[in-house]
Protein backbone atom coordinates (compact mmCIF):
# COMPACT_ATOMS: atom_id res chain seq x y z
CA UNK A 1 0.00 0.00 0.00
CA UNK A 2 1.29 3.45 -0.58
CA UNK A 3 0.14 7.02 0.82
CA UNK A 4 0.47 10.59 -1.42
CA UNK A 5 1.00 13.51 -0.51
CA UNK A 6 -0.17 16.28 -2.70
CA UNK A 7 3.48 18.16 -3.55
CA UNK A 8 2.50 21.54 -5.46
CA UNK A 9 3.34 23.56 -2.80
CA UNK A 10 3.16 23.09 1.10
CA UNK A 11 4.36 20.96 4.04
CA UNK A 12 5.44 17.50 1.95
CA UNK A 13 8.31 16.50 3.76
CA UNK A 14 7.12 16.51 7.26
CA UNK A 15 4.34 13.65 6.33
CA UNK A 16 6.85 11.53 4.42
CA UNK A 17 9.14 11.01 7.46
CA UNK A 18 6.40 10.21 9.51
CA UNK A 19 4.72 8.13 6.98
CA UNK A 20 7.93 6.38 6.31
CA UNK A 21 9.02 5.91 10.76
CA UNK A 22 5.71 4.17 10.39
CA UNK A 23 7.08 1.63 7.66
CA UNK A 24 4.67 3.06 5.20
CA UNK A 25 5.67 4.05 1.68
CA UNK A 26 5.07 7.42 0.31
CA UNK A 27 5.02 9.10 -3.13
CA UNK A 28 4.81 13.19 -3.97
CA UNK A 29 1.37 13.38 -6.34
CA UNK A 30 2.41 16.07 -8.77
CA UNK A 31 0.52 14.35 -11.68
CA UNK A 32 -2.89 12.54 -12.69
CA UNK A 33 -1.11 9.28 -12.79
CA UNK A 34 0.25 9.28 -9.44
CA UNK A 35 -2.78 8.88 -7.75
CA UNK A 36 -3.80 5.28 -9.86
CA UNK A 37 -0.50 4.15 -7.31
CA UNK A 38 -2.05 4.78 -4.24
CA UNK A 39 -4.87 4.16 -1.71
CA UNK A 40 -4.54 7.26 0.10
CA UNK A 41 -4.08 11.15 -0.27
CA UNK A 42 -2.77 13.95 2.19
CA UNK A 43 -3.61 17.11 0.89
CA UNK A 44 -0.95 19.33 3.41
CA UNK A 45 -1.07 22.52 4.94
CA UNK A 46 0.19 25.23 3.00
CA UNK A 47 -1.89 28.37 1.33
CA UNK A 48 -5.16 26.72 -0.07
CA UNK A 49 -5.49 29.53 -2.95
CA UNK A 50 -1.96 28.86 -4.44
CA UNK A 51 -3.03 25.31 -4.70
CA UNK A 52 -6.09 25.83 -6.46
CA UNK A 53 -4.17 27.71 -9.19
CA UNK A 54 -1.15 24.94 -9.05
CA UNK A 55 -3.94 22.26 -9.60
CA UNK A 56 -5.69 23.79 -12.28
CA UNK A 57 -2.30 25.14 -14.01
CA UNK A 58 -1.09 21.33 -13.61
CA UNK A 59 -4.52 19.69 -14.98
CA UNK A 60 -4.72 17.67 -11.51
CA UNK A 61 -8.14 19.31 -10.49
CA UNK A 62 -10.99 17.10 -11.62
CA UNK A 63 -9.04 13.67 -10.94
CA UNK A 64 -7.91 14.79 -7.25
CA UNK A 65 -11.16 16.07 -7.23
CA UNK A 66 -12.41 12.13 -7.94
CA UNK A 67 -10.21 10.65 -5.77
CA UNK A 68 -11.28 12.73 -2.72
CA UNK A 69 -14.95 11.81 -3.29
CA UNK A 70 -13.97 8.14 -2.89
CA UNK A 71 -10.80 6.74 -1.51
CA UNK A 72 -8.91 7.84 1.92
CA UNK A 73 -8.23 11.39 2.07
CA UNK A 74 -7.08 13.24 4.94
CA UNK A 75 -6.38 17.40 4.34
CA UNK A 76 -4.32 19.57 6.74
CA UNK A 77 -4.93 23.35 7.35
CA UNK A 78 -4.77 24.55 3.45
CA UNK A 79 -5.95 20.81 2.67
CA UNK A 80 -8.94 21.11 4.84
CA UNK A 81 -10.05 24.14 3.32
CA UNK A 82 -9.59 22.23 -0.01
CA UNK A 83 -11.62 19.39 1.06
CA UNK A 84 -14.47 21.69 2.48
CA UNK A 85 -17.97 22.11 1.23
CA UNK A 86 -18.49 26.14 1.63
CA UNK A 87 -15.60 28.28 2.43
CA UNK A 88 -15.47 31.68 3.36
CA UNK A 89 -13.07 34.80 4.09
CA UNK A 90 -12.89 35.04 1.62
CA UNK A 91 -14.88 32.17 -0.39
CA UNK A 92 -13.54 30.06 -3.06
CA UNK A 93 -13.60 27.10 -4.87
CA UNK A 94 -13.08 23.33 -3.17
CA UNK A 95 -13.64 19.80 -3.92
CA UNK A 96 -16.45 19.73 -1.48
CA UNK A 97 -15.43 16.10 -0.12
CA UNK A 98 -16.61 17.05 3.18
CA UNK A 99 -19.93 18.33 4.48
CA UNK A 100 -17.73 21.00 6.94
CA UNK A 101 -17.94 25.03 5.98
CA UNK A 102 -14.84 27.11 7.25
CA UNK A 103 -13.45 30.10 7.46
CA UNK A 104 -9.94 31.01 6.33
CA UNK A 105 -7.40 32.66 8.81
CA UNK A 106 -9.78 32.50 11.63
CA UNK A 107 -7.21 33.16 14.18
CA UNK A 108 -5.73 36.05 12.72
CA UNK A 109 -2.24 36.46 11.07
CA UNK A 110 0.73 33.93 11.13
CA UNK A 111 1.86 36.32 14.40
CA UNK A 112 -1.17 35.10 15.93
CA UNK A 113 0.28 31.25 15.54
CA UNK A 114 0.01 28.87 18.58
CA UNK A 115 0.40 25.66 20.22
CA UNK A 116 -2.09 24.34 21.82
CA UNK A 117 -3.14 21.06 24.05
CA UNK A 118 -6.47 19.44 21.95
CA UNK A 119 -8.59 17.01 23.90
CA UNK A 120 -10.67 13.81 21.78
CA UNK A 121 -14.04 14.13 21.04
CA UNK A 122 -16.41 11.58 23.16
CA UNK A 123 -16.25 8.79 20.59
CA UNK A 124 -12.45 9.69 19.40
CA UNK A 125 -10.82 6.29 19.40
CA UNK A 126 -7.82 7.80 20.34
CA UNK A 127 -8.01 8.78 23.75
CA UNK A 128 -5.46 10.95 24.59
CA UNK A 129 -4.65 14.69 24.40
CA UNK A 130 -2.23 15.47 21.42
CA UNK A 131 -0.48 18.56 20.64
CA UNK A 132 -1.97 21.48 17.96
CA UNK A 133 0.03 23.66 16.10
CA UNK A 134 -2.09 26.51 14.61
CA UNK A 135 -0.64 28.28 11.52
CA UNK A 136 -2.99 30.99 10.11
CA UNK A 137 -5.39 28.22 10.67
CA UNK A 138 -8.90 28.29 9.29
CA UNK A 139 -12.02 27.32 11.97
CA UNK A 140 -14.66 24.44 11.33
CA UNK A 141 -17.59 26.78 11.23
CA UNK A 142 -20.38 24.34 10.64
CA UNK A 143 -20.57 20.04 10.24
CA UNK A 144 -22.92 17.93 8.81
CA UNK A 145 -25.07 14.89 10.22
CA UNK A 146 -22.13 12.81 9.09
CA UNK A 147 -19.61 14.12 10.83
CA UNK A 148 -17.86 13.01 13.71
CA UNK A 149 -15.59 15.80 15.44
CA UNK A 150 -12.07 13.77 16.50
CA UNK A 151 -10.67 16.64 18.55
CA UNK A 152 -11.59 19.85 19.84
CA UNK A 153 -10.02 23.24 20.83
CA UNK A 154 -12.52 25.30 22.94
CA UNK A 155 -15.14 22.99 22.33
CA UNK A 156 -15.01 23.59 18.65
CA UNK A 157 -13.72 20.95 16.78
CA UNK A 158 -10.50 20.77 15.09
CA UNK A 159 -10.26 17.84 13.36
CA UNK A 160 -13.23 15.86 11.98
CA UNK A 161 -14.21 12.55 10.16
CA UNK A 162 -16.77 11.82 7.63
CA UNK A 163 -16.19 8.03 6.33
CA UNK A 164 -12.09 7.61 4.78
CA UNK A 165 -12.52 11.39 4.90
CA UNK A 166 -10.73 13.37 7.34
CA UNK A 167 -9.95 17.21 8.04
CA UNK A 168 -7.47 19.03 10.55
CA UNK A 169 -6.85 22.74 11.44
CA UNK A 170 -3.57 22.21 12.56
CA UNK A 171 -0.63 20.14 11.96
CA UNK A 172 0.58 17.30 13.78
CA UNK A 173 3.56 16.64 11.32
CA UNK A 174 4.77 19.56 13.25
CA UNK A 175 4.69 17.73 16.72
CA UNK A 176 6.53 14.44 18.29
CA UNK A 177 4.55 11.17 17.79
CA UNK A 178 2.37 9.60 15.08
CA UNK A 179 -0.63 9.03 16.32
CA UNK A 180 -2.41 11.23 13.94
CA UNK A 181 -0.66 9.65 11.31
CA UNK A 182 -1.06 6.06 12.65
CA UNK A 183 -5.00 6.80 12.39
CA UNK A 184 -5.01 7.75 8.84
CA UNK A 185 -2.80 4.67 7.92
CA UNK A 186 -5.25 2.39 9.54
CA UNK A 187 -8.23 4.52 7.33
CA UNK A 188 -5.78 3.49 4.20
CA UNK A 189 -5.42 -0.08 5.56
CA UNK A 190 -8.76 -1.46 5.89
CA UNK A 191 -9.95 0.56 2.49
CA UNK A 192 -7.33 -1.26 0.83
N1 LIG B 1 -4.08 30.30 5.72
C1 LIG B 1 -3.89 29.24 4.80
C2 LIG B 1 -5.03 29.19 3.77
O1 LIG B 1 -5.96 29.88 3.89
C3 LIG B 1 -3.77 27.90 5.51
C4 LIG B 1 -2.56 27.88 6.41
C5 LIG B 1 -1.95 26.53 6.61
O2 LIG B 1 -2.16 25.58 5.85
N2 LIG B 1 -1.14 26.43 7.64
O3 LIG B 1 -4.97 28.44 2.86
Amino acid sequence: MQIGILALQGAVRPHEVKLQKLGVSTIQVKRTDDLKKITGLILPGGESSAMIHLLKLDGLWDAVKQFVQIQPSWGLCAGAILLAHEVESPSQESFQALDIGVIRNAYGRQTESFIAPLNPAPQCKIQESVEGVFIRAPKIKRFGEKVRPLFNLNHEPVMVQSGHTLASTFHPELSDGSILHQYFVNLCQEFH
